[in-house]
């Protein structure tokens, strides 16, 4: 025998019955996009990499350490895997000019990339549902966008989620409120670890971020964004609260609240839950209202969030939800070989008419016994099992038995008009 080849670490094959689970939250998610008006999106999967160092900026963790990027050995372009998709959204509304007559609300599903440590709720390929409202300035964009998310937690049946807010304000405000953080971090520069030092003078706001806890005290008392934004800001900031007030929907402001992108301004915001240890923020985002500009868009504001389909569904399980993979309604035993053919074609006609059937195939070694092809009609959870003998084919007929509600009931139907019978065996 060959190597055995495994999987890429921090990459994951997502089998049955755990797809399923991915799929009833995929469908729950088309759901509700639809009841927001949100239309779907789908980008490339690989980007040149100055999409990902302009947009997200080049001081952070993502640019700095975790992108996949490789050159093109045939024509020498420089890409990579995204490890996000707001940056390919706006690129591509850019690219095909699609404000030209409004606003335009987005939805994206799939995997992202990032060259991290694996554990619990980090993956190096993992998966992202995003919504993004393109166009929009005012904070009730902001809210509708919330409002959505806190919905899904309410369809999979999440409690515990908990929404924390801040407000990083225009440039000019951060610019100010840069000048007095990097004073007070040069103040405390013994406290510094590495990164901080690092970004002290390229992006001291991300240093409010760290995770290191001998830092948390003195990040506690640095200069505070929020205490430098002006009218137009608060204001805002102000409608965004009131609006999410008036829908009862409990949030925290965190001032420390920064996010790992550059291109956020003015309303940022995660959805976080202590129930999944370190990696407990299952949804961020913010608006963004001058990204489609740095990446060479006419400039508009926008808004939006991901959320991380791993750590969601980590949540949904713990709180016992999400769907194991639907029993077929009908099981066909074919005890002879020979009868196949018409066995399928009897399926495809009962298919066709909306039923969902699991066919005994033949294996290497025949089709086994009667007992052994009714034990896997059990199993598949069935309701019907059709079982295609010699004495009812002859007849023209095949057998309907009832499997699961212990009658053991049994009648026959014409093996030639499959769309007259099918109605009975459907859930
Ligand atoms: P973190 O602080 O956990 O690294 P982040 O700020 O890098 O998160 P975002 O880029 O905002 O995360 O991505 C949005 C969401 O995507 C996160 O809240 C999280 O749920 C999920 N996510 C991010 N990185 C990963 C990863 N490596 N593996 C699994 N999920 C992830
Ligand atoms: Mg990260």
């Amino acid at each position: 025998m060959n190597q055995k080849i495994s999987a890429v670490k921090g990459m994951n094959d997502i089998l049955p019955p755990e797809s399923a689970r991915w799929e009833w939250l995929e469908d729950k998610v088309r759901q509700l996009m639809a009841r927001y008006a949100y239309r779907n999106i789908r980008t490339p999967i690989v980007e040149p990499t100055a999409l990902f160092v302009r947009g997200l900026g080049e001081v952070t963790d993502i640019v700095e350490k975790e992108m996949y990027s490789f050159e093109d050995r045939l024509n020498g372009e420089q890409l990579t895997l995204r490890p996000e998709s707001t940056a390919g959204v706006v690129r591509a509304v850019a690219e095909h000019s699609l404000l030209y007559d409004g606003g335009k609300r987005l939805y994206y599903m799939g995997p992202m990339f990032r060259h991290e440590r694996p554990q619990r709720g980090r993956y190096r390929q993992f998966h992202q549902i995003g919504a993004e409202a393109l166009g929009f300035a005012g904070p009730d964009v902001d809210a509708e966008i919330i409002l959505l998310a806190h919905a899904l937690w309410k369809e999979l049946g999440l409690r515990d989620v908990r929404l924390e807010i801040n407000s990083l304000g225009q440039p000019e405000e951060r610019r100010q409120h840069r000048a007095e953080l990097i004073a007070y971090l040069e103040r405390h520069a013994g406290l510094l670890d590495e990164d901080a030092r690092r970004r002290l003078h390229t992006n001291p706001l991300r240093i409010l971020d760290t995770k290191n806890p001998a830092m948390q005290a003195m990040v506690e008392g640095a200069p505070r964004l929020i205490d430098f934004l002006g009218e137009a800001s608060l204001a805002h900031f102000d409608g965004l609260k009131a609006m999410l007030e008036a829908n009862d929907i409990a949030y925290r402001i965190n001032p420390r609240l920064v996010r790992g992108m550059d291109y956020y301004n003015l309303s940022v915001f995660e959805f976080i839950t202590d129930s999944l240890g370190a990696q407990g923020t299952i949804c961020a985002g913010g608006r963004y209202d001058y990204l489609i500009e740095e990446i060479g868009g006419k400039r508009a504001p926008a808004v939006g969030w991901a959320l991380g389909v791993e750590r969601v569904l980590e949540l949904v399980k713990e709180h016992g939800g999400g769907a194991e993979p639907p029993a077929p309604d009908a099981y066909a035993v074919v005890p002879d070989a020979r009868v196949l053919p018409l066995a399928l074609k009897t399926l495809q006609g009962l298919r066709a008419a909306g039923v969902s059937v699991q066919m005994h195939a033949a294996s290497a070694d025949g089709m086994g016994s009667m007992k052994s092809q009714f034990k896997k009609a059990d199993a598949s959870g069935a309701r019907y099992g059709l079982i295609f003998g010699a004495d009812e084919l002859a007849r023209g007929m095949v057998t309907v038995k009832a499997l699961r509600d212990g009658s053991g009931a049994q009648v026959e139907r014409p093996l030639g008009q499959p769309a007259d019978w099918a109605a009975a065996l459907k859930a």
